[in-house]
Parts: structure tokens; sequence; C-alpha cells
């Protein structure tokens, strides 16, 4: 037995938590197979031995050459297929829409549909990338991605998602599926990991508090100065480290905080883990670092610039739109992570528990295990 796995690989560790969570459930729910990855962002990385070609212009030319050539892929060998968890539906008025993404078409409509032999498909985790306060209309307008929605949703034997807003997005393509907290949550079950003391406060900083902007009233510098303040605040509280996902955020932090310490490993997901296992609490603009700390009982809030900030409300914990924020909110912002300190990890294994027996339930139904 053997599962393909549409990802990224050493491209974004959030990507890599969510990942292991996923590995854990299919392992927990008895499938025991070997796992091999697709690099999502350069879809010929699916052919055995161009895992190294990382450059979507050259995976564009080179893909459907060896399609036509009908080279050993992971894809026709795998058993089952897994979309693992990211942002899967997106539509903005004058783009980016989802219907365009680099990955379905040429995996999925020419490789596994034309070959499918009755394999599984599993869409799990999958989550919105709309503006911040989007409710989702924006699909009304779009008829490429409304019917991509369906599409992408008819192909799989199960979709989970990961946040309302998603969901909503896929009701209005006339579809439905269950919401569940972002598999990253079981990503140290995957890996084994326990809660350590906690030793410092984390905070991350990104420029416009996210990846996208999306044409929304963000001030980058409004939200740098913020930061400031809000580092100055909380390093009242006790050790700051700043959590870097990239060497530009480490580039960043050094030039805003320069006295405060900084973390960063880049790529290694596991040292991030250890890193989050050993935090308090945190303010993150990064929405899988606080997940991770949440995971470890450990509550962190998210400062976002796009809905999928607002997944960290399937775990309790509060979410805030960077454009929103004022001086005078500071405070509170990290209050409302700090005060949850005590009886956190409770309410956080209580989330887990009733999650990893929905995952469970709904992987063997789809599976027939
Ligand atoms: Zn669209």
């Amino acid at each position: 037995m053997s599962a393909a796995i549409i990802t990224t690989v050493r491209h974004n560790i959030g990507d890599d938590f969510v990942r292991e969570g996923i590995l854990y459930l299919l392992n927990n729910a008895g499938l025991d197979c070997a796992v091999e990855v697709i690099h999502k962002h350069s879809p010929v990385t699916v052919v055995r031995g161009l895992e190294f070609v990382r450059n979507l212009h050259v995976s564009h030319v080179l893909e459907p050459l060896t399609r036509a050539i009908g080279l050993s892929n992971r894809i026709d060998d795998a058993h089952v297929l897994i979309q693992s968890g990211a942002p899967i539906y997106w539509c903005h008025e004058g783009g980016p829409h989802c219907s365009d993404n680099e990955w379905f078409d040429p995996l999925i409509r020419q490789r596994f549909l034309p070959n499918r032999r009755d394999r599984p498909f599993l869409n799990i985790a999958g989550g919105s990338c709309q503006r911040y306060h989007s409710d989702g209309s924006e699909l009304e307008l779009c008829s490429a991605c409304m019917s991509y929605l369906r599409e992408f949703f008819d192909a799989c034997d199960l979709t989970l998602l990961r946040d309302e807003l998603a969901r909503r997005m896929l009701n209005l393509a006339g579809r439905d599926a269950r919401v569940l907290p972002c598999t990253s949550i079981f990503a140290r079950d995957q890996l084994k990991m326990r809660s350590e003391p906690g030793e410092y406060i984390v905070l991350n900083f990104m420029e416009n508090g996210g990846h996208y902007t999306f044409g929304q009233e963000i001030d980058a510098g409004s939200w740098r100065r913020l930061f400031v303040e809000l580092a100055g605040i909380v390093a009242k509280m006790g050790r700051v480290v700043i959590a870097c996902h990239t060497p530009h955020e480490e580039a960043l932090a050094r030039e805003l905080v320069p006295s405060l310490d900084r973390f960063l490993i880049p790529n290694e997901h596991t040292e991030f883990m250890k890193f989050y296992s050993r935090a308090k609490w945190g303010v993150l603009n990064r929405v899988h670092g606080a997940f991770m700390m949440a995971s470890f009982g450990r509550p962190a809030v998210v400062v976002g610039s796009d809905s999928r900030a607002r997944m960290i409300e399937n775990l309790n914990l509060d979410a805030y739109f960077v454009g929103d924020i004022s001086s005078a909110a500071l405070e509170g912002i990290a209050e409302s992570a700090r005060s949850r300190c005590n009886g956190y990890l409770e309410e956080i294994e209580e989330i887990r528990m009733s999650a990893r027996l929905a995952y469970i339930d709904e992987l063997k139904t789809a599976l027939q295990l």
C-alpha cells in the first residue's frame, strides 16, 4: 500500500505541521502504508527523479512531456491520493482565483482522474483564503471558481474543511462538508512530543500581518510601529522570543526589535515544534505557529490579514484583523492570550480528543477500513 500526498516540501513549516497531523490520523484510522510527497508548487515533482525541479515555469514545460512519455510517477503508483491541508478556496475580484491553481489540472484532471481505478481521493483540512471580513459572496460573481469548487468536491471521496468560511463558500457552490480543526494540532502526536515547562512568551511578525493583503486597507508602516509597541508591552511580562519562520522574518525582527531573542532554524519543522512546546503564550501573525503552540496547551492569538487567521477560532482562541488594530487595543490583545494560560491545556485536550475521533471516523468510512 502507498499513499501520495499533495503538499509542499521544504517550503513552509506550517504545511509540514499539517501533513504530520494527517499522517498521525491516517495511521490511527488503520491505514498503514508508505507515504510519498508531491511538492504542489512544482507539479512535475510527481515524477520519480524530478523532485529537484522546484520552478513552476520549468514544471509547466516538463510535466506534460513526462506524462506523454509515461514516466514512473507517484500518482499512478498510489493506492490513496490526499490533498494535505492548505487554502483550497480563494476567489478575488481581478484575481487570484483558485480555479487557476497550479496543481489541480496536471495532477488531478490530467493524471489521476483518467486512470482512477476506484482509488480514493481525500481532501483533508482544506481552507479559505479570502479577505479577513469576507462572507464568501465573491464566489457568486465567479463562474470559474464556482464550477471548480464543484468539480474538486465531486472528485473527492471525502472533503473535510478547516474553517467556516470555506464551508460557506462550498455551500454557495451547492455542496457541503464538515469543518474540523486543522490537523496540525496532531503533529505533536505523530512525532511523540509533549509539552515542556514554559520558558518564554512568543511573538511573531510578518510584514502586513500575513502573506496577502488582497487590496484591504492595511498600512505596513502602522503594523510595524504597533508590533514594536506590542513587543515593549509584552517584554515587561517576561522573556520574549520572536519566532521567525523564514530568514526574511528574522531580518525584520532584527530590524524592529533588535534587543529581543529570535528563533529560526530554516525548514526544520521538528525544531520549531520543540521550540513551541516550551512556549508560555503568544501573539503571532503565523497561523500555524499559533496552532502548534495551542496544541501543546499554550494559548496563542493570531493577528492576521486574511480569512486563514480565523481558523484559530476553532481552538477557542481569538483572531484579529491587522487593519483593525490600534495602539489602545494592544494590551487587550496580549491579555486575550495570557489570561487563558490557566485552563487552556484542558480546553485544547478536549478539542483534540473530539476532533481526533471525528477525523478517524470520517477516514475509516471514506477508506472503508
Ligand atoms: Zn474566482
